[in-house]
């Protein structure tokens, strides 16, 4: 398990005109965990990441990471704090090479001339040949990402996120649109680097968080409506309602 830091938001409410996307939501993520949030679209999952990540401000509520209140902090300053997300539409360079484009996600953050100048030492190049491992790309390496398919377009940016290291990463609806291929090759992946790291999937596909395998928290109108494992919230009254009684 990692000795990272514990996610922790509290009684967090976001209200846009009057309208509440979070409802006094609170959730624990231990260091390590793998964690699924799932719900019905308007639950509040994607507001509930940007607060988390600084682009939204809570109306109330606190979020802690460690002994760090992020409530205030902005985007850039949580982003240095090694909390890293993934947007459902990739966004990798599609005339650069899979390692070309693991390269720059590498370099970017040091600045321009840390781009143009900085030779890879050793070091790099093993980080990088370690997240082709982890995402499963090593065979695509010099590939160009334009060539590769939807999934393997998302791995790649997965694996892009790694290379800053994030203690936390948020992952938004990874398998949207894949093959079952591809949907268990992801939740394969997300297994594996979690534990070094926590990681926070937001999905609606119902059988990839049973994939995972993890505890899950169910989110309905901004706040928790069930949480355990996935049998726990399958089954569970509220949820089969919520999602088979409309
Ligand atoms: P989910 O990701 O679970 O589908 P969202 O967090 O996107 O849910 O949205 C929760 C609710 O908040 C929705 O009803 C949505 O319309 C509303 N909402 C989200 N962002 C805004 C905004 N910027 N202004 C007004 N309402 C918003």
């Amino acid at each position: 398990m990692s000795s990272g830091r514990r996610l922790y938001l509290d009684g967090v409410s976001v209200v846009f005109d009057g309208f509440r996307a979070l409802n006094n939501l609170s959730l624990i993520v231990e260091p390590g965990e793998l964690r699924s949030v799932i719900g019905p679209n308007g639950a509040g999952k994607t507001t509930m990441m940007d607060v988390i990540t600084g682009k939204t401000r809570p109306t109330a509520g606190t979020v802690n990471f460690g002994d760090i209140d992020l409530t205030r902090m902005d985007e850039a300053a949580i982003a240095n704090l090694g909390i890293g997300r993934k947007f459902q539409k990739p966004t990798v360079f599609d005339a650069l090479t899979v390692f070309e484009n693991m390269e720059l996600a590498l370099k970017a953050p040091r600045g321009p001339l840390a781009c143009l100048r900085w030779a890879l030492t050793g070091e790099a190049k093993s980080r990088i040949e370690q997240a082709l491992e982890e995402t499963g790309l090593q065979e695509r390496a010099e590939d160009l990402a334009g060539i590769l398919s939807h999934g393997q377009r998302q791995w790649l940016e997965i694996g892009m996120l790694l290379m800053q290291d994030p203690e936390l990463l948020l992952v938004d609806e990874p398998v949207a649109g894949m093959t079952d291929a591809e949907t268990e090759h992801t939740a394969a992946l997300l297994v594996r680097i979690a534990g070094k790291r926590s990681v926070v999937v937001v999905e609606h596909d119902l059988e990839f968080v049973r994939a995972l395998g993890r505890r899950v928290t169910v989110l309905h109108e901004g706040s928790v409506l069930s949480e355990g494992s996935i049998d726990h919230v399958q089954n569970d009254q509220r949820v089969i309602e919520v999602y088979l009684g409309r």
